[in-house]
């Protein structure tokens, strides 16, 4: 694997405008302003995140308000999840009012000890540690977006990267980017009703390392990207745990993609629980809902497949085809969380964002966890819009099916094991991860369209948009369907499950199974999964069309010397398929 393929050098994601750095507008639509102030947010939790470790460490308690903000406000720091400059801005006072708090409850408790802030860390050269710089919520008050964005120049990745180990600081993106998807799951799992307090007290302490002398140092460095891993398995434990729960396990599902005569909400985004209370609240009104993107698998969840029959169908697909497809639609369109798009103005008026994510000019629904929002605005405006006013006949509507989550190919492990055992199934692909607009990730349908008879196909995140509608029958000798697809990118947990079940059945480990990911990257929440799936000992995984931009040479070939990631090869998926047939 050739380091010199990384040429990335600190660059936050793949969509990074010209490979340098969120210095001009990027690809995503984000302003250069929208990245330092997301970058001073980070250093803000940062600050957070050392005073909750250390509060816990001196026996104080920290409230459940200050893990439900680390969580929320670092997710809404991933790619694509928000941009509207004033919510950074209230995420940051909302930070240091909580640093405030910590400060003052262990001031209360007798305790005049605060959290270590060496001065040898070369990546806070500008301003003070995290956990020494605070600013008042008097300054905050009155401060512009302009002076916030002044400030958070120098706590921005173009500064460090001149200053900082190239290696170092590439591992340490791998982290901050892991704790995003981390905090995306534990956010998720909050709405839910769920929480884990040691993933909680994880993230502040993962913030807490990053600003600590241990982090100077390769070796401890590489044991939190492990760490990361290890946590980001409960993170997605405890959001399969919240949806299964509330919604049931899912089951196999026909989902229909072509139209449906009526007025229509289009939902997007991945959160099941708005899906649920938009469904509750549009019962009865004549109003139908589609989902979008990474919302199909919705369909699959008895609690509202069976509850809801105007959950109508599935219409468009990854999130980068958004801005024609939500322009087409005939009705409003719901943003739950990333990825959103720059809204064209030919629909900004008639789309709406919920929860972290956020466009500014575009109408935000507000919530609490454990509190249904209140969807009327949105009802109200599909209902006045034409919605669809064509239907194809019931001959000529198109399907594709959805649910093949945990429970249900466990269901049917049996016949996979036998299909292994009698030689009818001779392998396992799961292809599927982050998609997006670069015409070079078709490779991941070619791979797919590729596959032997012989061989199943799991999918799961928006990646599977590439070859969802494309026939692949059964696998000869059996009942089963050669493509299940397993869900969201969070399902990857589902696919963890079942993986270890058939080492078990098959006597062996995950790496002995006649299994290969091949998974389309793109997004800093895809972090998270890979290094999870790392921690568990996967090897030769498969990453693509591009490598992770915040992977310098070095980063890189540590952990292709630790786990031998390699780069798919686009310009031959033919090739990677026999590859990955051989066990390459
Ligand atoms: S799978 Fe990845 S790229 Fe697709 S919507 Fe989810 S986070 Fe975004």
């Amino acid at each position: 694997m050739p380091g010199s393929l990384a040429k990335g050098d600190g660059m936050r994601c793949e969509q990074t405008s010209k490979g340098t750095g969120c210095t001009t507008v990027g690809v995503c639509g984000k302003t250069p302003e929208t990245a330092v102030l997301q970058d001073l947010l980070t250093y803000s939790l940062k600050g957070l995140g050392c005073w909750a470790a250390f509060a816990a460490e001196q026996g104080c308690e920290v409230p459940q308000a200050v893990y439900t903000l680390l969580n929320a406000a670092t997710f809404a720091t991933l790619t694509n999840v928000n941009f509207d400059d004033q919510r950074f801005k209230e995420y940051i006072c909302a930070a240091h009012a909580l640093r405030e708090e910590l400060e003052r409850r262990l001031r209360d408790k007798g305790s005049e000890a605060s959290p270590p802030t060496p001065a040898n860390l070369p990546w806070f050269d500008l301003l003070a540690h995290p956990a020494a710089w605070k600013l008042s919520q008097g300054y905050l008050a009155t401060a512009s977006i302009d002076q916030l964005t002044q400030l958070g120049k120098m706590t921005s990745l173009e500064h460090r990267r001149h200053i900082m180990d190239p290696t170092l600081m590439g591992l340490h993106e791998m982290i901050t980017y892991g704790l995003r998807g981390l905090a995306a799951y534990s956010h998720h799992a909050e709405v839910l009703g769920h929480h884990d307090p040691e993933v909680d007290r994880f993230m502040a302490r993962c913030y807490a390392f990053l600003c600590s002398e241990a982090a100077l140092d390769l070796g401890a460095t590489l044991a939190m990207v492990d760490e990361v891993g290890a946590v980001g398995v409960k993170g997605m434990r405890l959001l399969d745990q919240g949806h299964t729960t509330k919604f049931g396990h899912p089951e196999p599902t026909q989902v229909r993609i072509t139209p449906k005569r009526g007025k229509a909400i289009l939902i997007s985004g991945h959160d099941l629980q708005d899906t649920a209370d938009l469904l509750a609240q549009t019962e009865g009104t004549g109003v139908n809902v589609w989902t979008h993107g990474e919302l199909l698998p919705a369909h699959g969840y008895p609690a509202l497949k069976k509850r809801y029959p105007h959950l109508a169908g599935n219409y468009g697909g990854a999130w980068y085809r958004q801005q024609r497809e939500f322009a087409e639609f005939p009705g409003p369109v719901l943003m739950t969380t990333n990825c959103i798009s720059e809204p064209r103005s030919s629909y900004a008026d008639r789309m709406f964002t919920t929860g972290e994510v956020g466009w500014a000019g575009v109408t935000h629904i507000e919530g609490k966890p454990g509190q249904a929002k209140d969807f009327s605005s949105l009802i109200k405006m599909a209902q006045e819009l034409p919605g669809f006013e064509y239907e194809p006949p019931e001959s000529e509507a198109k399907f594709v099916t959805t649910g093949f989550a945990r429970n249900a190919v466990l269901g049917v492990a049996g016949e996979v094991v036998k299909a292994v055992q009698q030689g009818h199934l001779k392998h396992i692909f799961l292809i599927g991860g982050c998609d997006g607009a670069e015409p070079t990730r078709k490779y991941f349908g070619k791979v797919a369209d590729a596959t032997p008879q012989d061989t199943m196909v799991l999918t799961l995140g928006c990646g599977k948009f590439r070859f969802y509608d494309h026939e692949f029958g059964t696998l000869p000798g059996t009942p089963l369907p050669r493509l299940l697809d397993m869900g969201q990118c969070n399902d990857a947990y589902s696919a963890v499950v079942v993986a270890g079940a058939l080492a078990d059945a098959l006597g062996t480990d995950i790496n002995g199974l006649p299994l290969s990911l091949d998974l389309s990257w793109l997004e800093q929440k895809a972090v998270i999964i890979l290094l999870s799936l790392l921690h568990l000992g996967v090897r030769n995984i498969r990453i693509g069309p591009k490598l992770p931009a915040f992977l310098t040479p070095g980063a890189l070939q540590v952990i292709v010397d630790k786990w031998n990631l390699q780069l798919t090869d686009v310009k031959h998926p033919e090739q990677d398929v026999a590859a990955m047939l051989a066990g390459h």
